[in-house]
């Protein structure tokens, strides 16, 4: 490379990345085969619309590319292309969950989305988030012993708040979610169902996580968490026609990514995907999602005997909270010197926190990156013990 500065920062976040251990829950290492085709030629074209419909020429290769995908995403998660539409145009999660709000839900409408404190993500309609602001969300959260989501109390919450779409799906929630009660919620109150899988969609594609699409509307989930893949984002829908109109659910998010909201997409990260989804559906793949969740269960434990509390008692996942405040340290102080050890986590809001976001109650935790580089059960015992060393002296 001709410029020395950036490649010595690529040389020095790569050095880094080699040495420190990332316990960061939305994180993971992509397979230099992704890396490739993210750093490809693809890069270079222009190709808004879709395949067959383009604004652009030249776009015969980029249509293979992007039908590719939208195949490879439909057969990882087992989905009939007659029942299931896909776009694999979207930049991100956040620009992919914004495009289904303004395809399904009216400007002013309400969304009833998990609290961003509680686990939820800010584009689920939370207050700083624009879709907080064009849109009213109706939030939810978790029951404050078992610290799981109470279904009787959301049930409660849609039948008095009639959103128009209900999401399903967090960056912070370690437990299974019960899609199925929350197919039976949108369908008392007439709403469509969301179910974001961002973090968990790895866990999916590899059996060690429920399906959410028997019950979705729409899923969307992000490529880059627990699926190890680029930054972007997929959104599924389901083929269902809107009552009184000509269009379906699919043509109005296929709209509402462009050209509502995004110009030309990514082809680079299309075609990084589509190698991201090959890779899930190999049979090493499952290997990877099982022991995903077996460390983070691991950790977890090895936390527990040392005498850190974990929200809701464990993980079903690949992540989960700890109460670090309980032991009289602030998640701020306690993501800082886990770091100054080599472990980098986030410090993360835990359910009914009383203190601020800037210096929450606890820190999250999560194995998808650790797990990528070979660490078992036996690490995450010394693991605990380096983490509880670190924050007890
Ligand atoms: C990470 C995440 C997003 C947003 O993804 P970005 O790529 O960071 O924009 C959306 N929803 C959930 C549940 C997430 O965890």
């Amino acid at each position: 490379m001709k410029d020395k500065e950036i490649q010595n920062l690529i040389k020095a976040e790569k050095r880094r990345q080699e040495t420190a251990v990332d316990l960061i829950a939305s994180e993971n290492f992509v397979s230099n085969d992704v890396l490739e085709a993210l750093g490809s030629v693809f890069t270079n074209k222009y190709a808004e619309g879709y395949p067959g419909a383009r604004y652009y020429g030249g776009n015969a290769v980029v249509d293979d590319l992007e039908r590719l995908a939208g195949k490879r995403a439909l057969k990882l998660y087992r989905l009939d292309p007659k029942k299931w539409s896909v776009n694999v145009q979207p930049y991100s999660g956040s620009p992919a969950n914004l495009a289904v709000l303004h395809a399904l839900v009216p400007v002013g409408g309400k969304v009833m989305g998990m609290d961003l404190n509680m686990g939820g993500h800010l584009t689920h309609g939370y207050r700083a988030s624009v879709t907080g602001k064009l849109w009213r969300q109706a939030p939810y959260g978790v029951d404050k012993k078992t610290e799981c989501i109470d279904y009787g109390g959301l049930m409660k919450i849609a039948k008095k708040a009639k959103p128009k779409l209900i999401i399903a799906g967090g960056s912070a929630y370690s437990r299974v979610v019960d899609f199925k009660k929350f197919r039976k919620m949108a369908d008392t109150v007439d709403a469509l169902l969301l179910i974001d899988m961002s973090h968990f969609a790895g866990l999916v594609a590899g059996g060690a996580y429920p399906s959410p699409f028997p019950y979705a509307d729409v899923v969307m989930t992000t490529t880059h968490k627990t699926l190890r893949g680029p930054r972007a984002a997929i959104i599924f829908s389901r083929r269902t026609a809107i009552p009184h109109s000509k269009l379906s659910i699919p043509d109005l998010i296929d709209r509402s990514v462009f050209p509502g909201l995004q110009g030309g997409p990514h082809a680079n990260a299309i075609a990084a995907v589509a190698v991201a989804l090959k890779e899930a559906s190999a049979p090493a793949f499952k290997k990877y999602a099982q022991q995903v969740v077996r460390n983070a269960r691991t950790l977890a434990f090895e936390l527990q005997k040392r005498g850190w509390r974990i929200v809701s008692g464990g993980t079903d996942t690949h992540l989960f909270l700890m109460d670090t405040w309980e032991r009289g340290i602030g998640g701020k102080e306690a993501s800082e010197r886990l770091e100054k050890a080599g472990i980098i986590v986030n410090k993360n809001m835990i359910p009914y926190d009383t203190r601020k976001p800037s210096d929450p109650s606890g820190i999250r935790i999560g194995t998808a990156a650790v797990t990528t580089r070979g660490l078992k059960e036996k690490d995450m015992r010394r693991l605990a013990e380096r983490m509880d060393k670190t924050l007890s002296r």
